[in-house]
Formats: structure tokens, C-alpha cells, sequence
């Protein structure tokens, strides 16, 4: 990964290239930001800068054989530790089982999540293992760097998702992190920081990778593939999320209608037309997960518009003239007294279908339940 190839996080860049240039290299940085940010892309392209060969002022050179190594995160001193699950094959399960999978996972979408990860196992995940740093990967860790490094000046030792790693492996890898062995440098990557022990925190160098802004968004992908205007609805949509929004621009699935299916499902739960709900939860649950997952996210930033419409100024909306239409009609109805509930309702829904629910009864009971919101009655009018 060269640093050109990921889009904005200019002052990290500089910040990171800066530590190199002047060798004022820190031995355990974690780098801190959202799912679907550049936080792995510029962990990697770091680790790459650091050991190119051939390195120019502001980036790797991309072609010497550590480059080329690293591209495919396949460099003999580039150590992956990675959260993974227990199967019917490997009972005591640690990185380098997975690590194949992990690589071509990776490199088809650098900015692909831990819930993307462990989607990728399928139904080989039964009991819907979210996914763990096991104790046995703090032997392999300590068994590998107890050994010289094969060829590069800085060996790198990536954590991707630490908050996965259990009490055992923090603690037994606490003084590894202070006092790393020469040449060792620890790179670990987190969507959730506040997860990790404090005695972690303390050690480590933090780095902030900020949100991907929609200008970014338009430019990773050129002004040909995406508007400025679809990439701030993609972007609305999936809390900044590029990885998700890679996704769903691969899968079409961008050409979901997701307000014609949210706005037909409002006008039948109003009307508690039973048949036509249960004709509605059909279609939907024929989708795949993503699809419905991504439907369910559009509902609860709906839910949110309402609330904005009627409580907050117009100019705070992100939405898009039809969706502006429906909204001053259906707005009314989620207020106060139920707004919560449902938003609660569709949160569970989704952490539901990401453990394998039965799309069919999950959103037959969803729906049933948006009857029972949606004829709760407000105290008091505003708009
Ligand atoms: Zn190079």
C-alpha cells in the first residue's frame, strides 16, 4: 500500500512520513479510527514506507522487492495478528490458521471491517462467534519475535482489531509493547479504542484517523463512478463507512430502492394492512444480509430525519427532495413518545440478522411492533 493510493488523512500522512524522515520512530502506535476509515490502508502503507528501499521524501517507491512484498502482505517480517473464530477444524484457533483468508479479504477491500470478517467465514461460524485474539497467539507472538528478523530493517508486528484480544493475551503481551525487541516496531489497529485496557493505552502511541469527507469519498472512486451529491448519501448512510460503501457500489445494491421499500412499508404498517405486510417481509427477506442490514440502517436514519423535522431547523435535514416530501407528511408520527423504541427496535433488528435470524419472522415482528409505535400518540403537537 503506498500512501498516494489512500485518499485525504494529509497530515497523518506527513505526521507519519515526518517520524521516518527523521527517525524518530515510535516502537507501539495505534492507529484509532471508525470502521470503514483509513486507519489499516495507512498502518500498512507506514509499515511499507518504513522498509522500502527506495523510499522518495513523501512516499514507498512501490517497486523494490520489499514493496512488492508488502503489497501483498506476504513480506516474511510483516506479522499479522488478526481476531478469528473456533471451527469444526481448528479447535485452538490462532491467526496464522486464517491468515490466507485474511490477506485476500483484505487486499479486495482495504477498508473492510471485523463484522465484514467474520461474515467471510459463513456458515462455518454456527454459534456466531464474534470473533477473538486467543491466549495461544501471545506464545506465537513471543515464539516469532524471539527469532532475528529475516531481511527487513523493521520488523512489524500488525494487530488488526486488539480490542478482540482477551485478558490474557493484553496482559501477556503488556511488556512486549513497552520494551519491544530491537527492530520490532507493533502497529495496532482499532475501531474501538475505548475497549482496550488502559495499561494498553498508556503504552502506545495513539493516532487519530479522522471520518473519509464526501469529497474524499467522490475521489476515491472518481467523479465518473460516483456525484457528490450520491457520495453524501452513501456517506449519511453508512456513518462515513468506505468499506461499506465499496460494497455496496459492487453489489448494485446502491440501486436498491430503499425509500420507495421504507416509505410502501410506513404507509402499510399505518394502515396495519396485514397482507400487504406480509407481501412486503417476502420481498425482503429474498435480499441477502447486506441488503437488509443496509435497508434497516436507512430506516433508522429516517427515523432520525423525522426527528430533526420536527424539532431541529430544515437546514440540519440530509435529505433528498423525495425523501423531504415524505417526511412532512410522515413526520407527525414518530415523536417523543415512541422514536426511541423504535430506533431501539431497529438496532436490535440488525444485530439479529448479523447473527443469522430468520429474516422472515425477524421482520414480520418488526413490523408488527412499527403498528403498535406508529399509533402511539404524542402529547403534545409541535409542527
Ligand atoms: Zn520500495
Amino acid at each position: 500500500m503506498l500512501f498516494k493510493e489512500i485518499i485525504g488523512n494529509n497530515s497523518v500522512k506527513k505526521q507519519l512520513i515526518e517520524a521516518v524522515r527523521n527517525n524518530r520512530i515510535s516502537h507501539a502506535q495505534l492507529f484509532s479510527g471508525k470502521s470503514g476509515s483509513a486507519k489499516l490502508a495507512l498502518a500498512l502503507a507506514y509499515a511499507q514506507f518504513l522498509n522500502c528501499e527506495n523510499r522518495t521524501t513523501v512516499d514507498s517507491c512501490g517497486t523494490c522487492s520489499s514493496c512488492l512484498k508488502f503489497n501483498n502482505l506476504s513480506h516474511p517480517d510483516l506479522h499479522l495478528v488478526i481476531p478469528v473464530l473456533k471451527t469444526k477444524e481448528v479447535q485452538n484457533p490462532v491467526s496464522d490458521h486464517f491468515i490466507g483468508n485474511w490477506r485476500d479479504f483484505i487486499t479486495n477491500n482495504y477498508y473492510g471491517s471485523l463484522n465484514g470478517w467474520i461474515d467471510s467465514f459463513g456458515t462455518e461460524n454456527k454459534t456466531g462467534q464474534q470473533g477473538t485474539i486467543y491466549k495461544d497467539e501471545a506464545i506465537n507472538i513471543h515464539k516469532k519475535l524471539s527469532l532475528k528478523n529475516y531481511e527487513a530493517e523493521y520488523r512489524v508486528v500488525l494487530i488488526w482489531m486488539p480490542e478482540r484480544m482477551n485478558l490474557e493475551v493484553s496482559n501477556k503481551l503488556l511488556k512486549l509493547f513497552e520494551e519491544p525487541p530491537k527492530g520490532t516496531i507493533f502497529l495496532l489497529v482499532t475501531e474501538n479504542a475505548n475497549q482496550l485496557l488502559p495499561t494498553i493505552i498508556s503504552r502506545l502511541q495513539t493516532i487519530k484517523i479522522a471520518d473519509f469527507t464526501a469529497e474524499d469519498i467522490v475521489n476515491h472512486f472518481g467523479e465518473q463512478a460516483l456525484s457528490l451529491e450520491k457520495a453524501k448519501q452513501l456517506r449519511n448512510l453508512t456513518n462515513a463507512d468506505l468499506g461499506k460503501i465499496t460494497q455496496i457500489l459492487e453489489d448494485k445494491e446502491g440501486e436498491l430502492d430503499l425509500f420507495s421499500d421504507f416509505s410502501v412499508w410506513m404507509r402499510l404498517t399505518y394502515k396495519m394492512d396485514v397482507q400487504g405486510i406480509s407481501k412486503w417481509v417476502d420481498n425482503l427477506s429474498l435480499k441477502g444480509r447486506k441488503q437488509q442490514n443496509l435497508f434497516l440502517s436507512y430506516a433508522i436514519k429516517m427515523v432520525r430525519e423525522c426527528l430533526i423535522y420536527n424539532f431541529a431547523s430544515d437546514t440540519l435535514l440530509k435529505t433528498n427532495e423525495n425523501e423531504f416530501a415524505f417526511l412532512t407528511k410522515f413526520s407527525p408520527f414518530i415523536h417523543e413518545e415512541n422514536s426511541v423504541m423504535i430506533t431501539e427496535k431497529l438496532e436490535e433488528s440488525i444485530k439479529a440478522i448479523n447473527r443469522n435470524a430468520n429474516a422472515k419472522i425477524l421482520f414480520f415482528e418488526l413490523s408488527l411492533q412499527m403498528v403498535k409505535f406508529l399509533r402511539l400518540k404524542r402529547k403534545f403537537a409541535i409542527k
